[in-house]
Parts: C-alpha cells; sequence; structure tokens
C-alpha cells in the first residue's frame, strides 16, 4: 500500500467516515456515485470495486457490462455537508475493465490520454476555469419559465441579496475541500454568479469542477434555492458559459510566454490560438453540448439582439476583445513570465474531461503543424456585416447542436482525442436529441403562427 492510501485510511479512522462514495464521471459529465463501507477500501485500491457499467450514459454495452472503479487516493476529501460523525468521504475514480486495462468509456481516461501525449511533447497543461451558473428560486420541469433568486446584476454588491450569503458559504465549502477561489462576483444576470478557481492542471481543474458542481446545488438548497448550469435559461439574459484560461508549460517557464513580442505571446502560443480556431467549429459539439448551448451563442440578450451577448459567435482572437472566441488577455505590467490564453466559447453545461482534452489537442494540433496565427481582430465582430466578417476570413460557430454534430462527425482530431467508444456513443447520443429537438412545436412557433396563420 502507498502512503497516500495509508493517509485515507488512517484519516477515515480519526475522523469517524463511515461512508465513502467514489466518484466517477458519465460521458455526458454527469456525476455518479457509489458509496462503500472503510473496511472495503483496502481492496477497492487494490482491485477496484465492481459495478454495472451498462447503467451508466455512455459505458458499456449489456453483454459487457462489468466494470471496475478503482479510486485515486490522492483525490480523497471529506465532504463538508457530511463531515460531522459520523463522516462521508468522496474520492474520484479511474474506470477498469475485469481485465485491470483502463476503460476507453472513462472521461477521466480520455483526458489522461491527451495529458500524456502533452507530456510526450514536453508540455504540462494548466486550466483556470470561470464558472457561470444561476440561483434560481424554482426549476419548473413542465418547461415553463423558473424565477431568478435574486435581481442584481455584474458586481452588484447589495445587502439581502441570497447571493453574497451563497456565494461565502459555497467558497468556504471549497476551500475546506482543497479547491482554491480565485474571484467570484455576481454576473451580469438575475440570479447569475460567477466563480473562478485558481488554476491547476487539467485533471485536477476538471476533478474541481465536477466537485464544484455538486457543492453549488447542494449549497443553494440549503439556502433555500436551486444552482443550474444549464447554458441559457432565459431568453433576454447572458448564458452561462465557463471561460477557461489556458496556459503550456516548459517546466517552470511559460510556453506562451516570449518576453517583447506581440502580446508578450511566443510562437508556441500563438501556434496553439491557431490550432484553437482551426478546430473551435469541429468540436463545438463537446464543448457546447446541449440543444441550449446555442442559444447562449445565438440568443443574445435585451442589449445586444441577434449577437451572442458577451457570449463568442465567431471564431476569431482577440487581445482585449470580448466578442472574441479566444483573448489574450491583458498582462499585468511588471509580471514577467506569464502569458496565457483565455477561451470563451466552453459553456457550463460541458462536460470538463472531454472538453479540455479537445481543447488540449487542437492546441497541440496547432503547434506541431506549425499553424499559422490569422491576424487579430480588434474590432467588435458582432458589429461587422456578413460579407465584411467573411473578408476578415471571421467563421461563424455552429448555429446548432445539429450543425455542430455533422462537423465533429467528419474530424479526426474529435475521433483520435476521444477514442472510437465515446466518439461513436457521444454522436449518437447526442443525434438522438437533436432529433427530438428538431420535431418539437415549441411556444415560439405556436405564440408566432397561431394568432395569425
Ligand atoms: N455570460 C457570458 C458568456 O456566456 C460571459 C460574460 C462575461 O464574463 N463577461 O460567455
Ligand atoms: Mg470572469
Ligand atoms: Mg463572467
Ligand atoms: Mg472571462
Amino acid at each position: 500500500m502507498d502512503k497516500q492510501q495509508e493517509f485515507v485510511l488512517r484519516t477515515l479512522e480519526e475522523r469517524d467516515i463511515r461512508f465513502v462514495r467514489l466518484w466517477f464521471t458519465d460521458v455526458l459529465g454527469f456525476l455518479k456515485s457509489v458509496a462503500v463501507a472503510p473496511a472495503e477500501l483496502e481492496q477497492a485500491f487494490d482491485e477496484g470495486i465492481g459495478f454495472d457499467g451498462s447503467a451508466i450514459e455512455g459505458f458499456a454495452r449489456v453483454h459487457e457490462s462489468d466494470m471496475i472503479a478503482k479510486p485515486d487516493p490522492s483525490t480523497f476529501q471529506i465532504l463538508p455537508w457530511r463531515a460531522e460523525a459520523p463522516g462521508t468521504a468522496r474520492m474520484f475514480c479511474d474506470i477498469l475493465m475485469p481485465d485491470g486495462s483502463p476503460s476507453f468509456a472513462d472521461p477521466r481516461y480520455v483526458l489522461k490520454r491527451a495529458l500524456a501525449r502533452t507530456s510526450d511533447l514536453g508540455f504540462t497543461f494548466y486550466t483556470h476555469p470561470e464558472i457561470e451558473f444561476f440561483l434560481l428560486k424554482d426549476k419548473p420541469v413542465d418547461g415553463t419559465r423558473p424565477t431568478p433568486a435574486d435581481n442584481s446584476g455584474y458586481f452588484d454588491h447589495t445587502p439581502q441579496n441570497v447571493g453574497m450569503d451563497f456565494r461565502r458559504q459555497a467558497i468556504t465549502m471549497l476551500e475546506s475541500m482543497g479547491i482554491s477561489v480565485e474571484f467570484s462576483h455576481h454576473e451580469g444576470a438575475p440570479g447569475q454568479q460567477e466563480i473562478d478557481l485558481r488554476y491547476a492542471d487539467a485533471l485536477s481543474t476538471a476533478d474541481n469542477i465536477m466537485t464544484f458542481r455538486l457543492v453549488m446545488k447542494q449549497v443553494a438548497l440549503e439556502q433555500g434555492v436551486q444552482a443550474t448550469f444549464m447554458p441559457k435559461p432565459f431568453s433576454e439574459h447572458p448564458g452561462s458559459g465557463m471561460h477557461t484560461h489556458l496556459s503550456l508549460f516548459e517546466g517552470d517557464r511559460n510556453a506562451f510566454y516570449e518576453s517583447g513580442a506581440e502580446y508578450q505571446l511566443s510562437k508556441v502560443g500563438r501556434s496553439f490560438i491557431a490550432g484553437l480556431l482551426r478546430h473551435a467549429a469541429e468540436i463545438s459539439a463537446v464543448t457546447n453540448q446541449w440543444v441550449n448551448s446555442y442559444k447562449r451563442i445565438w440568443g443574445g440578450t435585451e442589449r445586444t439582439a441577434g449577437a451572442g451577448g458577451e457570449a463568442p459567435s465567431y471564431i476569431c482572437w482577440g487581445h482585449n476583445n470580448r466578442s472574441a472566441l479566444v483573448r489574450v488577455p491583458m498582462y499585468k505590467p511588471g509580471k514577467t513570465g506569464s502569458a496565457r490564453v483565455e477561451v470563451r466559447s466552453l459553456d457550463s453545461g460541458a462536460n470538463p474531461y472531454l472538453a479540455y482534452a479537445l481543447l488540449l489537442a487542437a492546441g497541440l494540433k496547432g503547434i506541431e503543424e506549425g499553424y499559422e496565427l490569422p491576424p487579430g481582430a480588434e474590432d467588435d465582430v458582432w458589429a461587422l456585416s456578413d460579407a465584411e466578417r467573411r473578408a476578415l476570413g471571421i467563421e461563424p460557430l455552429p448555429q446548432n447542436l445539429g450543425e455542430a454534430l455533422a462537423l465533429m462527425e467528419r474530424s479526426d482530431l474529435a475521433a483520435e482525442t476521444l477514442g472510437e467508444h465515446v466518439f461513436d456513443f457521444f454522436l449518437r447520443n447526442k443525434k438522438q436529441e437533436w432529433e427530438e429537438y428538431r420535431s418539437e412545436v415549441t411556444a415560439f412557433e405556436l405564440r408566432k403562427n397561431l394568432p395569425v396563420l
């Protein structure tokens, strides 16, 4: 038994932990959990715990349903809302096949493979997500409009605002689980919050995002409200993005940084962005995986009818351009050695393991193939006409999930990075969602047509 495993077993005893939840994530990004008694854990570390994978979205076909969850002791944390004895703790798991080989259905393994390739190229990959979500008074399931939990706006700081108490409690809970928070504030829409996590290696970030979603829902319940990561719950308000800042390191040197270069951005950094842009449309079905995701990208808000509000609709990059898909944030004067790129397409309803694996693969492809970075867009690209955008070579992101899936289906990058199993399952599952949506008569059509036709 290694040191980390010993630490877990000792902590269980010292803290009187009676339940250990083994966590993993299905292909669509939903958290799954199986609880084991502490006495089972030694064996779980050795051999893992068997479960029926056929019941998990995207895992196994029925005739090969036996799968194994093997806990990763480095992810051990006590759940703060179950900390009093007898307490509950959790660990993330790797999913294995009965013969002990890693399961190709496990999103964590998809990301681990992409990270292994990255380290073969001499890099480590760091990510820093800005997670937006809504607090609602209710979550009606019959398709009627929810009510936001408050009426505040961007950076508002008002007493009696459920968001403030909420953010304080939520951040305390995250910190007690070893997840550091950098910023938090009220976002632009009523009820909308943003919490930004400190940068970490991409696997830890993806695990942290899964924990984050659960913690937000838990704290919301304790405060009598509901949290949602749905990309765009309101037509007239902005949606919830999960902008993520990306950087590659070579040892302890930031590989995107070059002193004196434009925006302090190295050749590696420029090619990485070029890769993100060239492959943005074909990976969009994963970075923006729901029918509703495209309402965020194209839906706009009361202030910006037609365009995506502050969500990117067009494939371009810019320095301080908030309509761009990729933004190179302002570097801090006097702070040398640091450079990062912010991807703004990703939304809060994505599977973070799969989305980070694909963003990484797209950027690496740019580096390996030496893609040239097209000129940056310093204008508001929504304000340009279609013809002007075409003249600048600025393409739109897919208009809807159907279009995104058609592009993904032809993508070698997506097939190679996700692996055949996840790629096929994902396309099958999402096509079904698209077909269901396509044949549904919506409130919009009834409102538009019934009175006049
Ligand atoms: N909510 C916007 C989005 O969907 C982002 C707003 C912001 O952080 N400036 O991407
Ligand atoms: Mg932000
Ligand atoms: Mg924001
Ligand atoms: Mg941002």
